[in-house]
């Protein structure tokens, strides 16, 4: 019997993974996704179902058709300035497009629930390295609605029974080694994909967002974990429910942080190119330093974040970049 999981985002970078390494897995992928920021051409391990959170009737629909045996929840709005500039859209969209998700689920029966949540829900701890014992303190709308789902789903857990692994993510870089997926935002905010683009010439520079930060260079540090490397946690967390173990919440990174100016670095070793750089001011929302304690995730899920060495990183984005499938 095929085992069916709804992927939520499926379209999108860190979904569009989730589906290839699903699929391999032995599980049936769906996608459920409105295509805003997502890609039908990313959707290519198992079937799309195009829709939006906020239609009930249309989850209902997908959720009686498939009949899941459990959720992997990406879809979400993501970006710290738009959160900045404009929280409603942030609170409505991610919040109540989870409420309407989990009720759906429940409804069909569906109790076991993947969800991918944020380091920017913990806020700015001074350069302390974070777990999942660390308080969260979100700065933005963004980190907020992410807390928020989190203690929904502790809710619906104590009341109804579902059981959630959520998973707080550092900062998702790298691309499918195999190239069949990789990452593309349209616009695109992040820092990796900008620097190569930059490198590549398809963007005139890449600006470093504030110089004065009390670091080592005085540029933000941040947790980079291969994508591959945390989708291998969301099936690791997938058996955890499936056998049955209740609700957890674990951080994914590797425990080491890189500056601004030591991503640039590495990428100018990965390509043999100059980055072009202006330094601009500091972007509003950013947290000085984020960076995982994965301690929880190593030992309990059985997980090896062999892939996330920042050179090996690189070398699959820009690999991805220069590839036919990326239109950037
Ligand atoms: N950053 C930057 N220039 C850019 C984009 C990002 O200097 O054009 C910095 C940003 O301030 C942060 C780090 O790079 O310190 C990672 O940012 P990204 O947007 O990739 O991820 P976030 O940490 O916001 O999730």
């Amino acid at each position: 019997m095929s085992r069916h999981i709804l992927v939520t985002g499926g379209a999108g970078y860190i979904g569009s993974h989730a589906c290839k390494v699903l699929r391999a897995a032995g599980y049936v992928p769906v996608t459920f996704d409105n295509l805003a920021t997502g890609w039908r051409d990313a959707v290519k391990f198992g079937p799309l179902e195009e829709g939006d959170l906020a239609d009930r009737a249309r989850l209902d629909e997908v959720f009686a058709r498939w009949k899941p045996e459990a959720v992997m929840h990406f879809a979400a709005i993501s970006l710290v300035g738009d959160a900045m500039r404009d929280p409603g859209t942030y609170w409505r969209v991610n919040v109540l497009g989870a409420l309407n998700l989990i009720e759906a689920s429940l409804a069909a029966g569906c109790k076991n629930f993947v969800f991918s949540s944020t380091c920017a829900t913990y806020g700015d701890q001074d350069g302390v390295v974070l777990d999942e014992n660390s308080a969260q303190l979100p700065l933005n709308a963004y980190g907020k609605s992410k807390l928020a789902i989190e203690q929904m789903l502790g809710d619906f857990g104590a009341s109804h029974g579902l059981n959630s692994v959520i998973f707080r993510y550092f900062n998702v870089a790298g691309a499918d080694p195999e190239g069949e997926v990789g990452e593309f935002h349209r616009p695109e905010t992040h820092l990796i994909p900008l620097m190569l683009d930059a490198i590549d010439g398809k963007r005139p520079e890449l600006t470093v967002f504030g110089t004065d930060y009390p670091t080592r260079d005085g540029t933000c540090i941040r947790d980079y974990v291969h994508v591959m490397d945390l989708i291998e946690a969301h099936v690791a967390g997938l058996k955890w429910l499936e056998a049955g173990q209740g609700s957890r919440a674990f951080c994914l990174g590797t425990g080491r942080g890189f500056s601004v100016k030591e991503v640039i670095a590495h990428s100018r070793e990965v390509t043999n190119r100059d980055v072009p750089i202006i330094y601009g001011d500091r972007r509003a929302g950013d947290a000085v330093s984020l960076v995982s304690g994965s301690e929880r995730a190593i030992r309990e899920l059985g997980w090896t974040p062999a892939r996330s060495d920042l050179t090996n990183m690189i070398a699959d984005a820009w690999r991805w970049h220069q590839s036919g499938n990326y239109s950037g």
